[in-house]
């Protein structure tokens, strides 16, 4: 619960939908996506094509977070397009997983320019979509593709060379964190860590089913 939900808690649910900003009342995706898709909360809308908001199973028990759309993600306005995308349905169909079952988005839906870094103001900003997008799909599994989306969910010390591989616990999610595609393509050698790394997630969502 954030800060803001602790202080409203108190009111009853008709008044406290009054103080609550559009995206935290939004009850589904396609609603979540609508105000998303109009935002410019941020300096990467000007330079971005489009907002690229994320897609896949609504309901999906697993889903991945990246850092922010590359060029390819947004000339087309879907995520996990590019080389990174191909890699990574790869790695998915070679653990028996479809891309159709699982919702793949990041943290920020805008482009920055130059494939650059978001800036900790930018993350900020766009925070509260990818809380509302847990917040709706309830996964019960997270993976946190590279350090700015392992250190946004689970703590900004995460270091991803030291931590990948782990489960951690954090505010009712359990997250994997491992390394982004685009790294394996810079490292072929983080291939295998990858795969251990999904290997874990798949034994996991295997025994969840039960
Ligand atoms: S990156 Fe996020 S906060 Fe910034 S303009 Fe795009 S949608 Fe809005």
């Amino acid at each position: 619960m954030t800060r803001k939900q602790k202080q409203l808690s108190f009111l009853p649910e008709a008044k406290r939908e009054k103080f609550q900003p559009p995206w935290e009342q939004a009850r589904s995706l396609e609603e979540l996506e609508q105000i998303v898709s109009d935002c410019r909360s941020c300096r990467l809308r000007d330079s971005c094509r489009q907002v690229v908001f994320g897609e896949g199973n609504s309901k999906a028990e697993i889903m991945l977070v990246g850092e922010g759309p590359g060029r390819a993600e947004d000339e087309i306005g879907r995520p996990f397009v590019g080389a990174a995308g191909e890699l990574l349905d790869k790695i998915f169909s070679a653990a028996g997983l479809q891309r159709a079952e699982v919702f793949i988005c990041n943290v920020v839906k805008c482009r920055p320019p130059g494939n650059r870094l978001p800036t900790p103001d930018e993350v900020r900003a766009c925070l509260p979509y990818l809380r509302a997008q847990l917040r709706i799909i309830k996964p019960k599994i997270v993976i946190s593709l590279g350090a700015l989306a392992s250190q946004t969910l689970i703590d900004p010390s995460v270091r991803i060379t030291r931590d990948r591989g782990r489960w951690i616990s954090k505010d009712g999610l359990l997250i994997m964190p491992t390394f982004h595609p685009a790294a394996l393509l810079r490292d072929p050698k983080k291939k295998k860590p990858v795969w251990d790394d999904i290997q874990a997630v798949m034994r996991r969502y295997e025994q969840m089913k039960g």
